[in-house]
């Protein structure tokens, strides 16, 4: 809750309440009340349209401001569940499609070099049709965990595939996307009855300044299907030039302790 007293001479009251707004953007919860000594409906709809959520006098009686803040906390327990619900993935718990998107685009202003990797699970059509869909949808639960583990900030953006934005270069995503892979290689899922060997296929792109990430996310997808058709359970990087290079496969050398049947493939333009 941000209670603030306004003073409507100089303005800068309601631009404070409009950017709290704006900080809070679509993904924090807050209520806004104003108090002020002035009466005047004009400028009572002026703080309402600037952003605030309630109002009241100024100084304010004691009873009166108690009940304006359990509404207040009323409506952020809703606007918390809102955010919950619109921004994060119901099954795993992780960022969702959306919220990852969004995010996205909030990043694409700012000129910093970053990198995007993309994961899916290999054959993971086969452990439905053995294990049933809620075999799948456990696997799906401890992939999740064990991807929030190594970065809470993994979001799931498919049925079983999933991303993450790294501020950093590409060594930087390359370094966490080969972390994850060899974790889940390396330690079974266990299904109340059955251990099952799971294995990730990545694909990992920087978006250099004046690049789009539009443009990184079909790399990185690219990437992907590289190391699909490679054999899976491995990873890829997309190695980009300018914005319209195509990319050709470049295997590098094989390190025996990147895991089972492990593989970093570079792709150079
Ligand atoms: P590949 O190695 O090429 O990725 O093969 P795949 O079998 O993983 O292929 P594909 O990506 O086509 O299969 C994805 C499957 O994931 C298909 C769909 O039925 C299943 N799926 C998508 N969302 C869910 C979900 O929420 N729960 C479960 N259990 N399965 C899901
Ligand atoms: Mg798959
Ligand atoms: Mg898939």
């Amino acid at each position: 809750v941000l209670l603030m007293a306004i003073d409507f001479e100089g303005m800068s009251s309601l631009e404070l309440c409009w950017s709290a707004r704006l900080v809070a953007s679509t993904h924090r919860p807050l209520f806004i009340i104003v108090m002020s000594a002035s009466t005047d409906e004009e400028q009572l709809a002026e703080a309402l349209d600037a952003g605030a959520d309630d109002f009241i006098g100024k100084p304010p009686r004691k009873t009166e401001l108690l009940a304006r803040l359990r509404s207040g906390k009323r409506m952020l327990a809703a606007q918390r569940d809102l955010i919950r619900i619109a921004s994060f993935d119901a099954l795993t718990g992780l960022r969702n499609r959306r919220f990852f998107f969004d995010m996205i685009a909030e990043a694409e202003a700012k000129p910093d070099l970053a990198s995007i990797l993309v994961l899916d699970i290999d054959y993971f059509k086969q452990v439905n049709d053995r294990h049933g869909h809620d075999g799948g949808d456990m696997v799906l639960q401890e992939v999740a965990r064990r991807l929030a583990e190594i970065d809470s900030r993994f979001a799931r953006i498919g049925g079983e595939e999933f991303s993450l934005l790294v501020r950093g270069p590409i060594e930087m995503a390359a370094v966490i996307a080969e972390k994850v892979r060899r974790e889940l290689a390396m330690l079974p899922v266990k299904l109340p009855s059955v251990e099952l060997q799971v294995t990730i296929s990545v694909g990992v792109a920087q978006r250099n300044p004046g690049m789009t990430f539009e443009q990184a996310m079909k790399d990185a997808d690219i990437a992907l299907y590289a190391s699909k058709s490679g054999g899976r359970n491995r990873v890829t990087l997309a190695r980009v030039a300018d914005n319209t290079a195509s990319l050709e496969a470049q295997p590098r050398s094989h390190d025996k302790s990147q895991g089972p049947r492990g593989e970093v493939v570079m792709l150079m333009a």
